[in-house]
């Protein structure tokens, strides 16, 4: 029994409810459900701020399992996993030990966009985060299917109905705990789906979650549906990459944690990604056979940016769509074709990708499959995570409706600082949508809800100048040491050393100011321009594309050779000069549109049709269905961009 299990293997700091309670339940201060991206971020940091936690899920190996795609990162995303770092979260470092290709995305924009991508391999990183989390301090790890929640009164005069105190699992155990964390993924009533075949699952070759999930709506949690797939996964030597286009990762690498200098796999042995793409043929497969798709039918809404190919083809007929064959491991003989997610039966699945390019003689190891689950509507949680339902009690993943591993890990570690603060009845550590991704994620979700799998985009941050990935420990880390304790020393002292830098190396640049033609003689490779006589400071020469500190340090050696030597300092200096203006501009667009919030918008305005504003298509398909009266009212619409709002408001005004 778990029971017996739990008073054998206890660790020495799990206290004990007292009594003579058979079986004896243990203690803990924060109790996880679910050792996803979620959960394990949310046990570490719990433990990290000085919680006795217990991590419960349905298996010990499968913690750290990527469900899908085996990359991390990528637009937006990348922010994320630098503010987890920046929190001193797990996953940023432990992909930069399992990392095997990594690419900057959107390098031709500024790095505020940059877009941190790696390919992960699947099997390392499942075994460095095992590992990590097996070896954290106050944290226990114990496999357990979680059914029910032990409730008691609520604390009074705080808001919710009940408290909860702890968990029961599925053979009846009972774990007591201070708070609770459920972060259960796809896994509540999850069904997996191929073809017009169903199952109960929570992923393929899981079990789902049935009775938490009665339990959580028997409380009065409100819940939708939602629905996600994954696509096949092909044999590598099946494949004739000689014909295709092969990406090669970058060298060097941008490491995903600001602990980190490099990453474990040199670059030079990394593999690459080859991309290739679909056909009319695959449109024709998909189209024939629409009536053995039953996930296809399925009116629940699935991710709008990692749609499936059956919805590409249905939404954006005749067109090509681009296939990566992405390496799933260092040793891994498979290949996982991204944007190939399907549900078709599994020897259609065949038959769509051997018709396209590279793949005719390719083998299928494992099929693609949808799955469809709970989630609980995020407008039920506070911005701490912490359910306004039941006290104590914190949803973080996929269970809030979200998408992706990064979003996941994001919400975890705020979920476990937040638990372990309300146990030692501290303050809640939340982050604004001023201070972070993070703040945008979660202000989303608790405020707008979501109808759709929610992904993490630069383009819903209204602060993405100064929200970069380069300065996300300067936003973070001190408050999460100082506020949370959940950064190590080491890391915080870091932290500290690079932002007071930062300060005193800006200062000092902003001091020297020199006349255009004195910056001539001291760098004659750029050509320093200015509409007056004024002079111009360093800060503004280092904005310049061809400058950087090494040169300005070479024309100015006092003082500025110290800010060129360490290398990680001098790049961060380029970055700040080079957003210092852009910034101010961006607040302007922020003030404008808060002025104009009640600004009246067209009732005839066809979004659709209307071409002289710049909008994309999904703004336009939401602003149609929404039909906001004013620009404020435009504004809140989730997914319609702060970009979006400005030009629909600067177009508004110009029809006047
Ligand atoms: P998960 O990683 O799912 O972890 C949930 C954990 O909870 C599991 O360990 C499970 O065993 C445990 N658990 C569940 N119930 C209980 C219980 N009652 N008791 C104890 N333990 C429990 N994301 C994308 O960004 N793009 C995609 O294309 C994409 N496709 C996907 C396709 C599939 C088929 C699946 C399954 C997921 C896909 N995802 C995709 C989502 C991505 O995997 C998740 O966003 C991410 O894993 C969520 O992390 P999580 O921690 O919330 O949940």
């Amino acid at each position: 029994r778990a029971a017996a299990t739990f008073d054998r293997r206890h660790p020495p700091w799990a206290r004990f409810s007292g009594d003579s309670a058979e079986p004896r339940a243990p203690l803990f201060d924060v109790v996880v459900v679910g050792g996803g991206h979620a959960g394990t971020e949310a046990a570490a940091a719990a433990a990290r701020c000085g919680s006795r936690t217990l991590l419960l899920t349905h298996r010990v190996d499968t913690v750290g399992q990527m469900s899908c795609n085996p990359s991390f990162g990528g637009i937006g995303k990348g922010h994320l996993m630098r503010e987890v770092d920046a929190l001193d979260g797990l996953c940023s470092r432990i992909c930069d030990q399992s990392g095997i290709h990594y690419k900057v995305l959107n390098r031709r924009k500024g790095p505020a966009v940059w877009g941190l991508r790696a390919q992960i391999d699947r099997k390392l990183y499942k075994q460095n985060m095992q590992k990590e989390i097996l070896n954290t301090p106050l944290l226990t790890v114990q496999e357990g299917a979680v059914e029910d929640l032990i409730l008691s009164d609520p604390e009074p005069e705080r808001p919710g109905k009940c408290r909860v105190s702890g968990v029961v699992l599925v053979d009846g155990s009972t774990v007591y705990a201070e708070s609770v964390i459920v972060t259960t993924g796809t896994f509540l009533r999850g069904m997996v789906v191929i073809g017009v075949e169903m199952h109960s699952a929570g992923r393929l070759g899981d079990q789902p979650s049935v009775g938490l999930a009665q339990t959580l709506e028997k409380l009065g949690f409100a819940v939708g549906r939602l629905k996600t797939g994954t696509p096949p996964r092909i044999a590598k030597e099946s494949i004739n990459f000689s014909i295709l286009n092969k990406q090669t990762p970058d060298n060097p690498p941008l490491p995903f944690s600001f602990t980190n200098k490099t990453v474990w796999i040199k670059p030079e042995d990394q593999l690459p990604c080859h991309l290739t793409h679909t056909n009319p043929q695959v449109d024709e497969i998909v189209l024939e056979n629409l009536h053995l798709n039953s996930h296809v039918k399925e009116t629940t809404r699935g991710p709008r940016y990692c749609p499936s190919i059956e919805s590409k083809v249905l939404r954006f007929p005749n067109r090509l769509h681009q296939v990566w064959l992405e390496p799933e491991g260092m040793d891994s003989d498979l290949i996982y074709p991204q944007g190939l997610s399907m549900t078709l039966p599994a020897e259609l699945q065949e038959k769509v990708i051997t018709s396209i390019r590279g793949l005719e003689k390719a083998r299928v190891i494992q099929p693609g499959y949808g799955v469809q689950y709970d989630y609980l509507d995020p407008r039920q949680i506070t911005t701490s995570l912490e359910t306004r339902l039941v006290q104590r009690l914190f949803f973080a993943g996929q269970i809030n409706g979200t998408t992706g591993y990064e979003e996941a890990a994001a919400q975890g570690v705020i979920a476990g600082i937040n638990a372990s603060l309300r146990v030692s009845c501290k303050p809640p550590f939340v982050v604004s949508r001023t201070e972070g991704y993070i703040g945008v994620l979660i202000d989303d979700l608790t405020t707008l809800g979501t109808s759709e799998p929610y992904r993490m985009f630069t383009s819903r941050v209204e602060f993405r100048l100064s929200l970069r990935p380069d300065n996300a420990d300067r936003r973070l880390t001190l408050r999460g040491y100082k506020e949370a304790g959940c950064v190590s020393q080491h890391r915080y002292e870091r932290a500290s050393w690079m932002k007071s830098s930062l300060e005193e190396a800006i200062s000092v640049l902003k001091s020297i100011e020199l006349s255009s033609s004195k910056w001539k003689n001291l760098i004659p490779e750029v050509s320093i321009s200015t509409s007056r006589s004024l002079p111009v400071s360093a800060l503004d020469v280092l904005k310049y594309e061809e400058v950087d500190m090494e040169l300005l340090a070479k024309a100015i050696p006092e003082p500025l050779k110290k800010y060129a030597v360490c290398r990680e300092l001098a790049e961060r200096l380029k970055i700040e000069a080079t957003y210092e203006s852009v910034w101010f501009h961006q607040l302007q667009e922020i003030k404008e549109v808060q002025r104009e919030e009640a600004l009246q918008l067209p009732e005839d305005l066809d979004y659709f049709t209307v071409r002289d504003v710049s909008l994309s298509h999904e703004v336009r398909e939401k602003l149609n269905f929404s039909r906001p009266q004013t620009i404020g009212a435009a504004s809140r619409i989730p997914g319609v961009t702060p970009a979006a709002i400005i030009n629909l408001l600067r177009f508004v005004k110009t029809t006047q």
